[in-house]
């Protein structure tokens, strides 16, 4: 067991090691942006395509190891969800889900072309989508097993809400607790910490009652989507203080994220001592998110990952939420650079999607003028509750290590060289979604719009 302490500050673990300096392994699937959830659905996986190329323009594929992920098998998905909802995800499609699925079924699973089910529609390839956002969130945790990389990136990951046996707030598959389930067969005690604006419901849940992972979600409590995540959800039975939640309110800025982040981060660190760390990196927490109500800028945004790199223990990153596509572009590419340990220029290369980011065209989306509704004082009770929660734990819990299959060998496709790669082009010209897009939908966003548009 490793028995370095991490203690006033973000310490390294290996002493020695070059701060600057991690291995970096970054999945991405190129088809991936050529998933469609479907007209007027704020979900646009394009957007990872989007981030993918400011990646590709800036060079940083060059300081990182490139792997295009396989595909997570059925079974894998089945370590965490239920069968039937497998098989009826792996099965179903738009044509043929009248047949074979009744009504009932497809509300069950919460999946469906109906209008209550819109959040999380059926659509083409939706199956083939799951697995490639599993497959990297699993070969992250296979790469970090195998002490291959320091830090592991997905940005087709980070769906957070999907559950055992049933889609939610755009989410089909769990890709995160799938990715922990690997980890946990290496590693004794795994941290997940989600800055998504929506709380981490799905993993929380999965998770809520052991030690053996710890879940720490900031988020917006109150009349939002998916409504959990109240300060006093703390876990139970075995795991009992081991879920922590800062419910914040709309508008919360750079200053004050950082003052409830970084003290309750660095205390879970020294008191739970994790051996990897997932990172939800939901964009939706930026400003100016169609969906979110937060007012972080990308540098307070990747302010969180800069502060986790810094302790050296092996690091998943995750996407997630992020409806500005634009943002969501520069905030992965920019936590992309962080990642790899470089500050790249404000002025963005030319890229395929240049035109987005007019009139500007910066890296460094900024704050907007908003009221911030976390008073200093609300902020310090939140602070303070968290910290008093931790103080329960004992220090290094002592976590029997239960005995888990051997490591998985995730295979990976072969190293893709970007350079000579073709640029991935856009499949569907007449059906992406850009940020101009009508917002109109005729309200048929059941869950997440009427939280947001407080409908409900
Ligand atoms: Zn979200």
């Amino acid at each position: 067991m490793d028995s370095s302490v991490v203690e006033g500050g973000a310490s390294l673990r290996s002493p020695g090691t070059d701060a600057t300096n991690r291995r970096v392994s970054y999945f991405f699937d190129s088809s991936i942006g050529e998933y469609y959830y479907g007209q007027g659905h704020l979900m646009k996986p394009h957007r990872i395509r989007v981030a993918h190329n400011l990646i590709l323009n800036y060079n940083l594929h060059r300081k990182m190891e490139i792997i295009q992920p396989f595909p997570a098998t059925k079974e894998e998905i089945g370590w965490f969800h239920s069968s039937d909802y497998v098989e009826f995800l792996s099965s179903v499609s738009p044509e043929i889900v009248n047949d074979k699925y009744d009504s009932y079924q497809r509300r069950r699973f919460n999946v469906g072309s109906d209008s209550e089910s819109f959040d999380c529609p059926l659509f083409y390839g939706l199956f083939d989508f799951c697995q490639t956002s599993a497959g990297g969130s699993i070969g992250a945790a296979a790469k970090l097993n195998r002490n291959e990389a320091d830090i592991a990136i997905n940005w087709a990951g980070g769906l957070h809400h999907a559950k055992k046996s049933e889609a939610s707030g755009f989410c089909y598959v769990n890709d995160i607790v799938l990715g922990i389930l690997e980890l946990l067969k290496v590693h004794k005690r795994v941290l997940y910490v989600d800055i998504d604006v929506h709380h981490g419901d799905g993993v929380e849940e999965a998770f809520y009652t052991t030690d053996r992972v710890m879940t720490v979600s900031f988020h917006k409590f109150g009349d939002f989507f998916p409504g959990t995540g109240h300060v006093k959800d703390i876990g139970a039975s075995t795991g009992k203080y081991y879920a922590l939640n800062a419910p914040l309110n709309n508008g919360i800025d750079d200053e004050s994220f950082r003052s409830l982040f970084r003290p309750v981060i660095q205390k879970v660190m020294e008191v739970y001592q994790p051996e990897a760390v997932v990172l939800q990196c939901g964009a939706d927490s930026l400003a100016g998110d169609r969906l979110g109500v937060f007012n972080l800028s990308v540098k307070g945004h990747a302010d969180c990952i800069r502060f986790l790199r810094s302790f050296n223990v092996p690091l998943m990153m995750l996407g997630g939420g992020g409806y500005t596509v634009k943002n969501v572009a520069r905030c992965w590419c920019y936590e992309t650079a962080v990642a790899v340990g470089v500050e790249p220029d404000n002025d963005l290369p030319y890229s395929e999607f240049y035109e987005y980011f007019a009139p500007d065209y910066i890296l460094y989306h900024e704050s907007l003028p908003m009221k911030n509704e976390n008073s200093p004082s609300e902020l310090e009770r939140i602070r303070n509750t968290l910290l008093e929660q931790l103080s329960h734990l004992p220090h290094v819990p002592s976590v029997p290590f239960q005995v888990t299959p051997s490591v998985t060998e995730v295979p990976e496709k072969e190293d893709e060289n970007m350079d000579q790669r073709p640029k991935p082009g856009i499949q569907m010209s007449q059906d992406y979604d850009t940020d101009d897009e009508e917002k109109s939908n005729n309200g048929k966003f059941s869950n997440y719009y009427n939280y947001f548009n407080n409908e409900n």
